[in-house]
């Protein structure tokens, strides 16, 4: 299969589902990774710029443990809106990954630049499979299911799928480590450890389904999207 997630931020697909990508690429299937968002105001000193540059490095560096391909339609944070040309530019990234399964924010998540994102996906997903409207690859042939990955700590969030993620937990971590420049900006000024972070949310899902570590998933139900068959790991 060719698996697309898209987060906002180029360090929420690590978080909220990067033990799922790492088995996709263990069982064999191509991985995209794409921010919709450069990331350039999470930080305190490190000017925009420089910082969307710094964190579009990141991300291509956690894309390239499970052998992904990182990709971004590289909005400023905050400025994404669900506007016909936004649309458009993740078209493009659909029909270029050419999905058989799509995973998404969840579209009731705690921050905006993810609700966004997430209605984004869902109608550009439409839209990349729509002859007339043009962009540089041709459209796709087929509607794809999609997930929506947790929410940040699980907040308002009842998976109702789960995929067992204890053997990738240090790949998730080493994907999650990459992200140099927000891990150590959240330690240093706000006091949260989000490695600690992150093995406390996995524990706590997989505690839900008797493992040792966890992510939580919806399937989007409507029709069309769905399937008689799994497509998580
Ligand atoms: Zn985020």
């Amino acid at each position: 299969m060719n698996v697309l997630a898209v987060g906002a931020h180029p360090d929420d697909l690590e978080l909220l589902c990067g033990g799922a990508l790492a088995l996709y690429s263990q069982n064999g299937h191509k991985i995209f990774m794409c921010h919709t968002l450069n990331g350039n105001l999470g930080h305190e000193k490190i000017p925009r710029d420089e910082l969307r540059d710094i964190r579009r490095q990141e991300a291509i560096n956690s894309a390239k443990i499970i052998n992904a391909e990182s990709m971004t339609i590289d909005i400023d944070d905050m400025d994404i809106h669900d506007t016909q040309e936004t649309r458009l530019k993740m078209a493009e990234i659909i029909r270029k990954a050419d999905p058989d399964v799509i995973i998404t924010h969840s579209p009731d998540d705690y921050h905006t630049d993810h609700n966004i994102t997430s209605g984004v996906v869902f109608n550009s997903s439409f839209a990349s499979t729509l002859p007339q409207l043009k962009t540089e690859t041709p459209c796709n042939k087929k509607i794809t299911p999609i997930y929506y990955m947790d929410t940040v700590v699980g907040v308002n969030f009842q998976p109702e799928e789960y995929v067992d993620i204890t053997d990738v937990i240090e790949i998730k971590k080493e994907m999650f480590s990459c992200h140099k420049s927000q891990v150590s900006w959240l330690k240093e000024h706000h006091k949260i450890d989000m490695i600690e972070f992150m093995y406390s949310f996995a524990r706590f899902r997989g505690m839900q389904c008797g493992v040792k570590y966890a992510e939580g998933f919806k399937q989007l139900k409507v029709w069309g999207r769905i399937f008689p068959k799994r497509f998580l790991p």
